[in-house]
């Protein structure tokens, strides 16, 4: 069978039907997407590495025969699976100890006088050497002949492959490459692409890898470019609403306001203003660092919309964030008169003064505002807080609620400023550049979380809260022994050296003895959104001093009072998100303070990045670095889990790629606009087949 990237894979009917009920559950449809996930990383099995006392740093390559193994004891419950082995080449050398966790079969798969190919990092414990959980494949059943798949050249090893092992799925790719033509018959434009398919697995050298890696990350940069110029585009056509003429509203909310507007939230609401008046629909980013007052801008756009007769529907990512945004709405607005409602899953509420006929002007809500057909009647302008939190599906369904309304989306800064130009190409842009000056000053310390270097921490606390003041304590997890998110195959092991995480449940009890007589209150994600409420609102109410918490406060919480974040374990969390958390406070007009506290110790990792840290203030600069430090990959792939459509996310920091594929995308659509050409069929069926990919990976 003769087969074409294009080709579904239910069509292949070579491929078992176990094999294939592995992949489609990966959202792999065709062979070209099987084709284009990437192998993690190549074996060279030509030449392997040898056991080493000096190398701790670089994960070694060994083919290795298993001398002994058995199951062990650690502690008194867990067990793990041990083996002895030594090098193949070279047994004379060094045995190393290899070690899983968690990891029920490994007996009855790996036995003593088999030989493996093992992949790791060696540690070094007293005079041992050990590996825990290497990678490994067994050689028993692998041919190892000159042309063998799994031996003797580069060997492609692959990260999500559905449970499939190495072996068999390795054994998929190269039976689909092989069934390619040696080009695409129709696009010239794709000339390369199946060389480069070849190349990306089965590469002879490394750089031949790395060439076609250049390719794709080409093609999906070009990809995305085109998905968000062709967007503009049909945009641009659409006839939308006039949402705005008269500001009397704004400027009565401006009056009313103990504070006057910085420059920036004027300007940008001079941008929007503009926008809102023109009938082409609007479609702007507000951004801006944490604290900048988007909030009053984004009011400042529904007052005007709501002047003009329209409603509006402002969306949070949280239950949280929502009501919080409706308190400061009602607060706010109540001179003015605005009938306002909050619609979350669990709870419907409104503004006093208007009765149950009347439609609102102004809905508050989470994404329950999306399951509600009978809300708008003329919706004119929809909100969308912290959007990157939000998917592009989820955007779109509001906005489908109105006939082209406006369309205003805030952030704060999960990305460098260079890469949201690109991403966001689609957007116009205000940025809030400024803050409100009355704030206090923020000031950012790492310290030990040992128990006797917290006391005076503990007793600063004190002083704080003496002075009425409240206090953010985080924790990364919510209980402990929650197990990590399994990523491969193989769960990770739980290292028993490292001291073990915080958790809200064990901090709460440990802050409660720290700092007896003072009331502590409690709000994780696992809590119904009425307990939560509760809690937050006793908090806001200065009921509780302290507010123990998970990452559910990390987004737009809004709480002046508040003057100290206390972060366990910060080496756990991004520098994004350590920024996030950080502004929950100096909010106010007080001094604040951020405390990092962690195990680590100065010369470790993640401690220089804390330091980092410490010094750095700007949102911006630190969405730079943190991208800089972990990769675009890494960013993406924890904070944004969409990002599974990006798979070569070398092209997010590469300007030249950037470039290209925009001025491409450009031209190509300037001669096709609509890519009806036989050319430029595969990059519309691109396209359709999932229009929204080109910005599915900035939501998660
Ligand atoms: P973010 O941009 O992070 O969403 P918010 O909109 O929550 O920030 O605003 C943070 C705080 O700043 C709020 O308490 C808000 O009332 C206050 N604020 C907004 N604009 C100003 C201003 N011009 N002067 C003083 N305080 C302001
Ligand atoms: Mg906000």
């Amino acid at each position: 069978m003769l087969i074409g990237s294009s080709t579904p894979l239910r069509d292949c009917s070579f491929i078992q039907s176990k094999t294939l009920n592995a992949l489609l559950p990966l959202g792999f449809e065709t062979v070209g997407d099987v084709l284009r996930h990437p192998p993690k990383r190549y074996e060279n099995r030509k030449l392997f590495d040898h056991i080493s006392h000096d190398i701790e740093s670089t994960p070694l390559c060994l083919q290795v025969r298993v001398l002994s193994g058995q199951w062990k004891k650690s502690g008194a419950y867990r067990r793990y699976y041990e083996i002895l082995v030594e090098d193949v080449a070279s047994p004379f050398l060094t045995q190393i100890a290899c070690r899983w966790f968690n990891f029920p079969g490994i007996g009855k798969i790996i036995i003593s006088g088999m030989t493996l190919i093992l992949y790791g990092r060696i540690k070094r414990m007293g005079a041992t050497l050990s590996m825990i959980h290497p990678d490994f494949e067994l050689i028993e059943d692998i041919d190892q002949s000159e042309d063998s798949l799994h031996f003797n050249r580069l060997v492609p090893i692959y990260r999500g492959t559905g449970g499939l092992p190495q072996k068999r799925y390795r054994e998929l790719v190269y039976d689909l490459l092989a069934r390619l033509p040696d080009h695409p018959d129709t696009p010239t434009v794709q000339r390369n692409l199946y060389p480069s398919l070849r190349k990306l697995h089965f590469p002879e050298r490394e750089e031949d890898s790395k060439e076609a890696r250049r390719y794709f990350s080409m093609e999906e940069c070009f990809l995305q470019q085109l998905g968000i110029l062709h967007r503009r585009a049909n945009r641009q056509e659409l006839s939308g609403l006039k949402t705005a003429s008269t500001t009397a509203l704004v400027k009565d909310l401006a009056d009313s306001l103990p504070f006057s507007l910085t420059e920036s939230q004027k300007s940008c609401i001079r941008e929007i203003y503009r926008d809102m008046k023109s009938p082409r629909p609007m479609n702007r980013l507000l951004q801006g660092d944490v604290g900048s007052g988007k909030t009053l801008v984004a009011l400042c756009a529904a007052l005007m919309a709501i002047e003009s007769g329209y409603q509006v529907a402002f969306m949070a990512p949280t239950q949280i964030l929502a009501e919080q945004h409706f308190a400061t709405a009602s607060k706010l607005l109540a001179p003015l008169d605005i009938k306002i409602l909050l619609k979350t899953s669990d709870k419907v509420e409104q503004t006093q003064g208007w009765g149950q006929a009347l439609r609102p002007q102004l809905v508050i809500g989470t994404h329950a505002l999306l399951y509600d057909d009978t809300l708008f009647e003329h919706l004119g302008l929809v909100i969308i807080d912290e959007q990157h939190k939000f998917g592009v599906r989820q955007r779109q369904s509001l906005i489908d609620k109105g006939a082209n309304p406006d369309v205003l989306v805030m952030t704060a800064t999960p990305i460098p400023r260079t890469l949201t130009l690109t991403l966001y190409g689609d957007l116009d842009l205000s940025l809030l550049t400024e803050k409100p000056l009355n704030r206090g000053k923020i000031v950012t310390a790492v310290r030990n979380q040992k128990e006797k270097d917290l006391k005076p921490i503990v007793k600063f606390l004190r002083e704080e809260i003496d002075k009425g003041h409240q206090i953010f304590v985080v924790a990364p997890l919510i209980e402990k022994r929650e197990s990590p998110p399994d990523e491969d195959l193989i769960p990770p092991p739980r290292s028993k050296k490292k001291p073990s995480t915080s958790s809200a449940l064990s901090e709460l009890e440990a802050w409660k003895k720290r700092l007896p007589n003072i009331d502590i209150g409690l709000v994780h994600g696992k809590m119904s959104a009425d307990e939560k409420e509760s809690v937050m609102n006793e908090f806001r109410l200065n009921r509780y001093s302290v507010l123990v918490s998970t990452t559910v406060i990390e987004v737009g919480v809004d709480i002046p009072n508040a003057t100290v974040m206390l972060i366990h374990n910060a080496d756990q969390f991004g520098l994004s998100q350590l920024h996030q958390l950080r502004g929950r406070i100096g909010r106010g007009e007080h001094a604040s303070y951020c405390i990092l506290l962690t195990p680590l110790k100065d010369g470790e990792e993640n401690f220089d990045k804390l330091k980092r840290f410490e010094i750095i203030q700007d949102g911006f600069e630190l969405a730079e670095l943190d991208f800089q430090l972990r990769g675009p990959g890494e960013v993406f792939g924890a904070a944004q889990s969409g990002l599974s459509s990006i798979n070569f996310p070398e092209w997010l920091s590469d300007g030249d790629i950037l470039k290209n594929a925009r001025t491409k995308a450009e031209r190509i659509l300037k001669l096709d606009p609509s890519l009806s050409l036989a050319e430029h069929a595969d990059f519309r069926t691109a396209l359709e087949r999932d229009p929204q990919w080109n910005e599915d990976f900035l939501s998660n």
